[in-house]
């Protein structure tokens, strides 16, 4: 039989190399993104029509490329980056494959035009399915300018299934994401359609997460910082408030390259422990620095996987460096409970877990384990307050009572006397005194989480009882709140409330939440509510989640209110039934707890 083999032609093996790294438009400014990094540029202009489908143009003010190279960079495995097969090991480049310009001037028209320091002319280059189709010399600035036009011109399956523009012009924006937050020390700017999208100046990491996310982040990050024997840790995490009810701002990135791993992902998640709820994901923007040798990015071609050595050290790192910012910032609030309980030996201060760089590790999982067992202990003895309260008269000798950290106190001798009773302080906090000491309440936090989970409950299906009014109120609402209202109808009348809509931009109000403490008028209630609503829409968090956190923070009682008796005690009994009752919704402390024995050191 004769022989049947036969190599494949250059272009149409890069067509075929390019179906693995080329997907989508975003996949070309990604590798074309990179090739500018790595020729050390400092500003980039990347420039895109019709979500990369009509043109994706990237000009840097890197290197640029002598005439020579600029023919030899879209031959296949053509790379100035490594040189032997050693270098694998130690790669500092985003590129080392030599195949995204091979690929692309496979599948697209290709413009390059790019000049040397040393040259004084500048070489273009045009290419069209693999082929040099032009060549000539002009004037141009020194760098590197890639046009690509028409991509997937011969590759009609692709073109066909690509996505609509909104949804590939996102995963642009995903990749342009990427690489601004690896590289806050270059100025980048994106076009589309002519818009300016973003223009970033040079800056440090933080001026580079706001300029991207939004000023409203400003005051919600976090600093995370550990240096351990191989890996340096640094960036920022979101303050519990912003979490999420999606996976949105997560970001990963190793030796300035974003990698996904849902085994890194999980170790931050893991450090936020009991503080998010199990639908939320915190934001982070998480930097590991580690020797080159110690990883293989060489798994995927697009090189967004990557293998670590050591990859439980590193999870276990990671955990403890954020557990340590987040601890930072909040005395988790296990600490406070700690203190006034008889569980055994004192919790470390967060500050000293990882002080002592190479023993981080080891500190910071005993230290979290404790620390978590003990907030589930803390979690089972909310239920026996009251509980215990009514069933059970104690005194300090007996060692059962003594384990519940906040008993309250029910001595029989003092049942006529106030002492039990809370007691307000500067109309902003409630004093209790419980077994152990006493527990103080900021008010307003506590009434928000009470309002939260509330909430929650009441949209999910046990709507709470209306308060008919004697004469409805009118709501008059601008364009923009009438729509959100609208929208929120039902999930807003589920809270207690009855609206009807009337006319365009016209509701009318027929009752309000049963037992609601009315400090404002119900509609301006209402106006607020939708207010705050609109405000945190940028923060994505979901509709029940947002409509939870506005309602919290409108109609919560504020610092500064009187409270009767009655009131504080319902708002005490009403804390200690939720789920959650240490912290609010945005992630302030509720309450601290006092202990005597701590008292009578003091004095
Ligand atoms: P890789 O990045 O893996 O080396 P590419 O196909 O992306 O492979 O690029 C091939 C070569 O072209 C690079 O190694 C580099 O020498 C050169 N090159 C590509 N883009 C630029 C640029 N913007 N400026 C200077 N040189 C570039
Ligand atoms: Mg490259």
């Amino acid at each position: 039989m004769a022989d049947i083999i036969q190599l494949l032609p250059d272009h149409i093996a890069n067509q075929i190399a390019a179906g693995e790294v080329i997907q989508r438009p975003a996949s070309v400014v990604k590798e074309l993104l990179e090739n500018a990094i790595d020729a050390e540029s400092t500003e980039i202009k990347l420039i895109v029509k019709d979500a990369g489908k009509t043109l994706i143009q990237v000009i840097d003010n890197g290197k640029g490329m002598s005439v020579t190279d600029a023919r030899m960079c879209f031959e296949r495995h053509a790379t100035s980056k490594i040189k032997s097969a050693d270098e694998l090991f130690a790669i500092k480049t985003k590129g080392f494959r030599g195949e995204a310009l091979a690929s692309i001037g496979a599948i697209a028209h290709v413009e390059l035009v790019t000049r040397t320091a040393q040259e004084e002319l500048a070489t273009r280059i045009w290419m069209e399915g693999s082929k040099i189709t032009k060549q000539e010399f002009v004037q141009a600035a020194g760098g590197t300018q890639f046009s690509i036009k028409n991509l997937f011109f011969n590759v009609p399956a692709r073109r066909k299934f690509l996505k609509s523009e909104p949804v590939e012009f996102k995963h642009i924006l995903d990749e342009f994401h990427r690489v601004a937050l690896a590289h806050p020390e270059i100025s980048l700017s994106l076009h589309h359609n002519g818009n300016e999208i973003y223009r970033l100046t040079k800056g440090n990491l933080k001026q580079r997460i706001i300029a991207i996310f939004g000023k409203n982040l400003d005051e919600k990050l976090l600093a995370v910082q550990e240096q351990v024997d191989i890996i340096h840790i640094r960036g920022f995490i979101g303050k519990v408030e912003i979490a999420k009810k999606s996976p949105g701002d997560q970001y990963i990135f190793v030796n300035n390259r974003y990698i996904k791993s849902s085994y890194l992902n999980h170790a931050i998640k893991a450090a936020y422990d009991q503080l998010l709820q199990p639908d939320q994901y915190p934001s982070y923007f998480i930097y590991l620095d580690i020797d080159p040798a110690q990883i293989d990015i060489n798994v995927h071609p697009t090189k967004t996987e990557i293998k670590f050595e050591e990859e439980r050290l590193i999870y276990n790192y990671i955990r403890g460096a954020v557990k340590h910012a987040l601890g930072k910032y909040l005395v988790v609030p296990t600490l406070d409970f700690e203190t006034d309980t008889n569980f055994g030996a004192r919790v470390p201060q967060p500050s000293a877990i990882g002080r002592g760089s190479s023993d981080m590790p080891q500190t910071g999982t005993s230290y979290q384990s404790h620390a978590s067992q003990l907030e589930r202990e803390n979690l089972k003895n909310w239920e026996n307050i009251y509980s215990g309260m009514k069933t059970t008269p104690t005194g300090d000798t007996q060692p059962v009572i003594k384990q519940t950290s906040l008993d309250f106190q029910e001595d029989d001798q003092h049942r006529n006397t106030s002492s039990k009773d809370p007691y307000q302080i500067h109309q902003s906090y409630i004093m209790s005194t419980i077994l152990s000491g006493f527990i103080l309440i900021d008010q307003q936090y506590a009434h928000e989480r009470i309002l939260y989970e509330d909430t929650l409950h009441s949209i999910g299906g046990h709507p709470r009882p209306i308060q008919k009014e004697l004469f409805p109120f009118t709501l008059d609402l601008l364009p923009a709140k009438a729509d959100a209202l609208r929208s929120l109808l039902p999930k807003i009348n589920a809270l207690g409330f009855e609206i009807e809509e009337f006319g365009q931009h016209t509701f009318i109000l027929h009752g309000t939440p049963m037992g609601l403490t009315k400090n404002t008028s119900p509609v301006q209630l209402i106006e607020n509510l939708i207010e705050q609503y609109l405000d945190q829409q940028e923060l994505q968090l979901g509709i029940d989640e947002n409509l939870a956190r506005s309602w919290a923070s409108t109609a919560c009682i504020k610092r500064g209110k009187n409270l009767s008796v009655e009131e504080m005690k319902a708002l005490i009994d009403q804390l200690f039934a939720c789920e959650t009752p240490y912290i609010s919704p945005f992630g302030k402390k509720c309450f601290l707890t006092f202990d005597m024995e701590d008292l009578k050191k003091k004095f």
